[in-house]
This record gives structure tokens, sequence and C-alpha cells, in this order.
């Protein structure tokens, strides 16, 4: 992957340009961990970018920044900036193009976050990251309370880079959080939901929430429920027993997954019928939500003697033969008893069974 970037980083340098791998990538590199997309920083404009990545661009923003991919890998090439105004705490509302590092570098949130390689592999650290990567501390280039005042999505961040990388926040950052935490409120749902994503998807996860509560950001964030989690190990549970769907952005199939959880908390986990409807990964998430042994929920559903409709031996052809009758809603009807009777074994999934059980009642 590094072999992959640096023949990037080359496209760049060869056409007259500065090019740098900047960001996560080199700070998970220098920690010994993996990365699945790469950041880059030169002085190429997003114009001149274009002409030398062509067709293997993919994405473009209207804030000076290109998205090339090559091999299944993302690179995220920037141009060097300075963001100049920002407003609601938010996004800057204007940015410089600059010609030099040392004033890209100054504009990012976090120490560890601006170290930057070059094509050589050779490692550039102007602004002592490397000192905070051993620490195992998450410290902001400047004034904490200042840059958490440009943007408050940098309180998230550092919780998020702590929980992640299992590191601990400075003193400044840490006592920044607390004075400028109620700035949160006015950041998108959307930029929050992508920073807590990644701090519930973490193996750490019960830590990023402890730190969440400890620093009282669930006030903020309007995660009333944060305090009542247990013991976790997934993101949508975690989501779930926030109960936050009229309030946070999900997808469909995230809503889905979700209400599905809520509605198997108030059931029996192992009823079949619940483990049919519900499946096995909402059954086993809600499971793990009640303390309940995965391996009993995954035993029982892997016993169910239909694990969908489809599963029915008769088909609705066979059902209006056996009653000599059109199509109507009535199949489906049929198909729901018959649901019920096979998952509780009242009857067997055999055909002439359920043949006679259909003569007989219908
Ligand atoms: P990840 O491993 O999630 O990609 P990352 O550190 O690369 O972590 P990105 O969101 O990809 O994070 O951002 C790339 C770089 O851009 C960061 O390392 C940081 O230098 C800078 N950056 C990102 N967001 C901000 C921000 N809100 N304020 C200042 N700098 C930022
Ligand atoms: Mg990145």
């Amino acid at each position: 992957m590094l072999d992959e970037a640096v023949k990037i980083l080359h496209e760049i340098t060869d056409n007259g340009y500065m090019a740098y791998i900047v960001g996560g990538y080199v700070r998970d590199y220098l920690l010994g961990i993996e990365s699945n997309d790469i950041d880059i920083t030169t002085n190429a404009t997003p114009m001149e970018l274009q002409e030398i990545f062509k067709d293997n661009i993919i994405k473009t923003t209207d804030y000076g920044s290109i998205t090339v991919m090559v091999k299944n890998i993302r690179y995220e090439i920037t141009t060097f900036r300075k963001e100049i105004k920002y407003t609601d705490h938010r996004k800057p509302e204007e940015i410089e193009y600059v010609n030099d590092l040392y004033t890209d570098l100054n504009r990012r949130d976090f120490t560890i976050n601006s170290i930057c390689m070059d094509e050589n592999k050779e490692i550039f650290d102007f602004l002592n990251g490397k000192e905070d990567l051993n620490r195992r501390l998450i410290n902001t280039i400047g004034s904490a309370s200042e840059r958490f005042e440009e943007d408050a999505l940098r309180i998230l961040r550092a919780v998020r880079f702590a929980t992640t990388l299992d590191f601990k926040l400075s003193d400044e950052v840490r006592s920044a959080i607390l004075e400028k935490k109620n700035l949160l409120k006015d950041l998108s749902y959307e930029r929050k939901k992508e920073e807590l994503d990644k701090i519930f998807a973490s193996p750490n996860v019960n830590n990023g929430i402890e730190l969440l509560l400890e620093l009282g950001l669930d006030k903020p964030l309007e995660l009333e429920k944060l305090k009542d989690i247990k013991n976790t190990d997934s993101l949508i549970s975690v989501w779930a027993m926030l109960d936050v769907l009229d309030i946070y952005p999900f997808t469909n199939a995230e809503k889905e997954l979700i209400e599905g959880i809520n509605a198997v908390l108030e059931l029996d986990n192992m009823d079949p019928y619940t483990l049919f409807k519900y499946g096995l990964y909402v059954n086993s998430i809600a499971g793990a939500i009640k303390g309940l042994d995965k391996k009993a929920i995954t035993e029982k559903y892997d016993n169910l003697a239909i694990k969908s409709r489809d599963d029915i031996i008769v088909s609705a052809q066979d059902i209006m033969d056996i009653l000599g009758k059109e199509p109507g809603k009535y199949i489906s009807d049929i198909y729901s008893d018959l649901e019920q009777k096979i998952l509780y074994d009242k009857i067997n999934n055999n055909k002439e069974e359920i043949e006679n059980y259909i003569k007989d009642n219908y």
C-alpha cells in the first residue's frame, strides 16, 4: 500500500509540485496499525491535480480536495491551505491556498495528525507529533480552546482518536473540552454521527463511552441514554440502546436493524417465531444486550424447522389446487398460519401433512 502511495506522490512531484502523505496514514503507520485510506497534501491546486490524475478521480469537492482511486485504495489529495474564517464553529467559510507545507500543517487538528512522509518515505515532524505518539497523548496544534472554538467537531475527534488509538487526552485538551463542549450543539448531526460511529465501532468502545460520559458530552450530543449502556460490542447495538432514531440521521438499513433490535428487546429471544421473524443477527444483538448466551441463540436458530416463508414446502399454486380456488389474499393468511404451526411443531414441513391440514381447516 505504501509503495502505491509513493507512486502517487511521484506522479505529483514529477510534475514539479510538492506532495506528502499526511494525517491518519502516517500516524497509523508509525503505530504499526493498518489504514484503509491515505491523505495527501500538496501545493498543486485541484485544477492541476485534475490534469495529473484525469480518469482516476472519483470525487471532487468544493473545498479544494480531490479523491483518486487506485487499486481499491482511496487517496484524498488536498491542496495546502490556510483556513480563514469560521462560522458557527463549523467548517471554515473561506480557505486560501498557500505554497508552504508548514502553514498547511498548522491548520490541522492534532499534533499526531500533522506528521508527514515524502516520496522517499522520509518522515517530517515539524510540530512534535511523534513525541505525542510516543506518549500516547492527544494534543491540539496550538491552543486547544481556540481550536475547538474554530471547529467544535475537533472535540469529538479528540474523543474518537483517544478511543480508537487508546490514547489519553492532554490536560489542556481535557479542560478545553469541558469549557467548550456546548458548542457541539451547533454542529450538524451528520458530522457528529460520523465521529460517533467510529467511537462506537471501535473495539475500545466501552472506554470511549466512559470518556464521553466523564466529559459530560452526553448532554450536548443529546445522548440521554448513554449512561445506561452496558458492555457492548457492536455499533448498531449502541445506537439501538441510545434510542435517537428521530434525532440522528440513519440509513434505511440501519433504521430497520435498530427497529428490529428494539422490538426483540421486548420479546422472548428464544421464541421460535421471534427468531424466525427477526433473523439471527438482530436476535444475537438483542440477546447480547439482555446478557443472553450467543451460542444458545445460534443453536436454537439453526434448529428452526423453517428460516423463511420460502422454506415451506407447498407453493401458492399447491394451495390454490388443494382448495380449488383462484389467487387471493387468503394465500398469504394461510402461509402466516403455516409458519406458526410449523415453527411451534404443531405440524411438520411435509407436503402430505400440510395438505391435510389445509383441507381440514380452510
Ligand atoms: P482516519 O484514520 O479516520 O482517516 P485521519 O486523521 O486521517 O483519520 P481524516 O478525517 O481522514 O482523519 O482527516 C485527514 C487529516 O485532515 C487529519 O489527520 C487532520 O490532519 C486533518 N483534519 C481532518 N479534520 C480536521 C478538522 N476538523 N480540523 C483540522 N484538521 C482536520
Ligand atoms: Mg484519513
